[in-house]
């Protein structure tokens, strides 16, 4: 028989979330106040899910078909909980970042998430060197109540969104995210959030917390976000910065060396030698998907060379400036930033990948000479040539082949993740290759 009839409560829920391979952050729910039942043995999980394309269908053939049982295990350090937001109605965001174990524990194959802790293991393990990075967002604001389009960095373009960013920056700091600016940016509703780096596995989780935060309040305003890497044929790019530093065990900065002119120690010369050495096959990681390449392009400020600039905005790898003002010591602001990003990768897969190419490139020794302070594109071709500037894939079918002939980036990945990666991406390749070049934009412009 059923109780008398006491109003209902809705019941609180916490979401056990994987980021997946395309980006795209997926998972089960359950009651908040049931949590301790899944702790430890988490939740279950479908391998095959880690085979869906953008456009929500499954590539085959993948590893598994059918087959398989997983589970979710949260990383309770991870968990993000924000309270009450514009709007009153909408049940509070809580959600825990999880790893994918086989049903015994054991680490699953395919799990980005798994893959950059084991490699931010492998820097403090064989490097003893410890990774600390920040994303740096950029996206489109639509807002309920359509906007005049507004001048770029202009105050009345921050005006526009400034209640948006507003709640953006609240809810940033409930979740922990440590977030530093929200500004305009120099496309037209376009905006840009920066946080606060942070060590190993939890910056890659920052980045997905910015990016599921930031759609949680637009949703809650009535408003649209897409961070697309281009959202029109006319719109400016919605990039993606990693900005990365090394340390050593005890969090002495590794990076930067104050006998150089440019301030990059040997170390940080042989990791970027790494990174620009693999970075055309990084591409099918980093710029995962056929919309990527329209941003890929000269004087777009994104990349589209292999090189190193110092504070060059048209280098794929970028030494960001240092401020003596006030005495402040350049060693711990001292960082690379990674351009040939989008909002279109998985954050964990991303950084892993990056992070792979630049131990590769401290462990052969390598010898940075990709280096411009000029725009790569307009040097000509045999001084590219001389200085090693090479041009990035131009499309995303050019990427993953130079993926596939890369033996030593792949043997560096687990053999299950990578058949699952070729087998989405090939089938994403096959399901937009119709689009013009602006229904692409709006199709991404959708989905991400
Ligand atoms: N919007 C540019 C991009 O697509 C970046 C501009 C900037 O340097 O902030 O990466
Ligand atoms: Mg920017």
């Amino acid at each position: 028989m059923s109780r008398a009839s006491e109003p209902l409560q809705p019941v609180a829920m916490t979401t056990l979330l994987t980021t997946d391979l395309i980006g795209v952050s997926r998972g089960r729910s359950f009651p908040s106040d049931e949590l301790d039942h899944y702790t430890s043995a988490g939740c279950g999980w479908v391998p095959a899910n880690s085979a869906l394309t953008p456009q929500d269908l499954i590539a085959e053939p993948n590893p598994w078909g059918a087959h398989g049982d997983l589970r979710l295990i949260p990383d309770l350090a991870s968990r993000v909980r924000v309270g009450q937001g514009p709007d009153a109605s909408a049940a509070p965001l809580d959600f825990i970042h999880a790893d994918i174990r086989e049903t015994d524990g054991q680490p699953w194959a395919a799990c980005p998430r798994t893959l950059l802790r084991d490699e931010v293991q492998r820097y403090a393990d064989k490097l003893e060197l410890q990774v600390n990075a920040a994303f740096e967002h950029e996206f489109n604001l639509r807002r309920a109540v359509a906007q005049p389009e507004r001048l770029a960095f202009s105050l009345q373009a921050q005006r526009q969104g400034a209640d948006f960013g507003g709640w953006l920056l609240a809810a940033l700091r409930a979740a922990g995210v440590e977030p530093e600016m929200f500004l305009p940016e120099y496309g037209k509703h376009q905006y840009e959030i920066t946080c606060r780096p942070t060590l190993g596995v939890a910056a890659a989780d920052r980045a997905v917390n910015v990016r599921e935060i930031t759609r949680e309040i637009a949703r809650q305003l009535g408003d649209s976000v897409s961070f697309a890497p281009k959202t029109g044929e006319d719109a400016v790019c919605n990039g993606v910065h990693l900005h990365l530093s090394l340390q050593d065990l005890d969090g002495a900065p590794v990076l930067y060396d104050p006998q150089r002119p440019d301030g990059l120690s040997r170390l940080g010369r042989q990791w970027a030698a790494g990174v620009l050495k693999y970075l055309p096959a990084l591409c099918a990681f980093t710029a995962p998907t056929p919309l990527s390449y329209a941003r890929l392009q000269p004087h777009h400020w994104s990349a589209s060379y292999a090189c190193l600039g110092q504070r060059n905005r048209e280098a794929s790898l970028r030494i960001c400036p240092t401020v003596s003002i006030g005495g402040k010591p350049a060693a711990p602001q001292y960082n690379l930033e990674f351009r040939a990003l989008d909002a279109t990768a998985s954050p964990h897969l991303a950084m892993a990948a990056v992070l792979i190419a630049g131990r590769l490139g401290i462990q052969q020794g390598l010898t940075l000479n990709a280096i411009t302070d000029k725009v790569p594109h307009d040097l000509s071709a045999d001084l590219r040539e001389a200085r090693g500037i090479v041009a990035l894939p131009a499309s995303l079918p050019q990427a993953l082949d130079c993926l596939r002939n890369c033996p030593e980036l792949l043997q560096e990945l687990p053999a299950p993740l990578l058949e699952t990666y070729f087998a989405v991406k090939h089938l994403e390749v096959k399901l937009t290759e119709h689009l013009t070049p602006a229904q692409l934009c709006e199709h991404y412009a959708h989905l991400y």
